[in-house]
């Protein structure tokens, strides 16, 4: 019997029995019909993004997430250049702490993680003479905000500053437009909104601006421009042994977004699964952190209430097919639950049932 466990958690997520079983066959690296997949690939994702071939180009990093982002900031940030990190949670300082490690020159704003970046505010920094790069999260997975990528990305063309930001966990939830909106740098990754499994990030990157990033990297396995042109110049071909079935995975989970109408829809069943969670909690008694006007739809976050026991609530969902996200925010009591992922109907149904029956047993009624 399968041990699988709903996953609502903000990735790794519950993927489809389709994209466990794309993962059923192995295959060789230097080999043609792996390249093709790696190609293949490569486009959907170019499509996704809104973004033209001749401007752009996927280049994917094997490693979670994070490889992605430090692979980015280790790439193209010169000794003389400095980026400015816009941080409103955990992932923005996490990019402070990759420049830290890599000797990158660089400034981090600390702003409320509750709220959106106030792009007013930061515009004087970004016009700083000495910066070069500004580096942001588009949906902030700490608290569940959603940063406004059209207002930033504005402000930072106006004062022609390259672009970085990490699109982890609104790329496939959240509509946007590279051609739009001319983002140098996005990262994102296989096992977030795309709906794959772990162990595969991609980086959307300009092309005009890569290009002049040869040598720049002080890491050999983390070189983007490296990597970039091993995969153009060899059609596909990753220059290190790579996750043949989280890139499996990963196509056969895109082919399946793009069959169920694409980006638009999974926005939909994402603010539909959010308010469902959502309102069943408030149901309960559990108020929400965020302000709705910055929201983002990917997951939410409970402020525990008065002598409540995470643990045991845990353990209740663990036991009955359940993972919640356990992750602590450092400044509040609270938890998170996610909504991405193959979360089907009646898993809901389910959820929802459990939890009244939780708090029917606590109230002993
Ligand atoms: C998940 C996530 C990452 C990457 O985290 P990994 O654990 O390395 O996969 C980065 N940024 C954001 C906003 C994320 O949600």
């Amino acid at each position: 019997m399968s041990d699988s466990k709903v996953l609502l958690t903000p990735g790794p997520l519950t993927t489809s029995t389709q994209v466990k079983q794309s993962m059923m066959s192995d295959m060789g690296t230097r080999d043609q019909e792996y390249y093709d997949l790696a190609q293949e690939t490569r486009m959907m994702l170019l499509r996704l993004a809104q973004a033209d071939e001749r401007d752009y180009t996927a280049v994917l990093i094997p490693g979670s997430g994070t490889y992605g982002v430090e692979s980015v900031l280790c790439s193209v940030v010169k000794e003389n250049e400095k980026v400015l990190i816009l941080s409103n949670g955990a992932y923005g300082e996490r990019m402070g702490q990759i420049c830290q490690k890599a000797q990158i020159p660089y400034e981090l704003v600390r702003c409320s993680m509750i709220h959106q970046l106030d792009v007013k505010a930061v515009e004087e920094q970004i016009a700083r003479e000495d910066i070069t790069h500004v580096a942001y999260i588009h949906s902030e997975t700490t608290a569940g905000v959603l940063n406004d990528i059209t207002g930033l990305q504005e402000v930072i063309h106006r004062y022609h500053k390259i672009s970085i930001v990490d699109a982890m966990s609104s790329f496939g939830a959240v509509e946007m437009s590279m051609d739009e909106l001319q983002v140098d740098y996005l990262i994102a990754s296989s096992n977030k909104c795309l709906h794959g499994v772990p162990g595969l990030a991609f980086v959307i990157a300009k092309r005009s601006h890569l290009d002049q990033c040869a040598n720049v990297a002080h890491s050999l396995s983390l070189d983007l421009h490296a990597q970039y042109r091993f995969m153009e110049d060899n059609l596909g071909a990753f220059r290190f042994t790579s996750p043949t079935h989280v890139l499996r995975a990963l196509h056969r989970a895109m082919e399946e977004m793009i069959a169920m109408g694409g980006v638009s829809a999974r926005h939909q069943r994402y603010v539909k699964l959010q308010r469902q969670f959502r309102e069943a909690m408030v149901k309960q008694g559990f108020q929400t952190l965020v302000p709705a006007q910055d929201q983002g739809v990917v997951i939410t976050t409970f402020l525990y209430p008065q002598g409540f026991d995470f643990a045991h609530f845990y353990e209740y969902f663990k036991s009955n097919g359940f993972l919640l996200y356990r992750g602590k925010l450092s400044d509040y009591d609270a938890f998170r639950i996610g909504n991405i992922g193959a979360i089907e109907d009646k898993d809901v149904d389910r959820f929802i049932a459990l939890l009244q029956a939780y708090y029917k047993k606590e109230n002993g009624k």
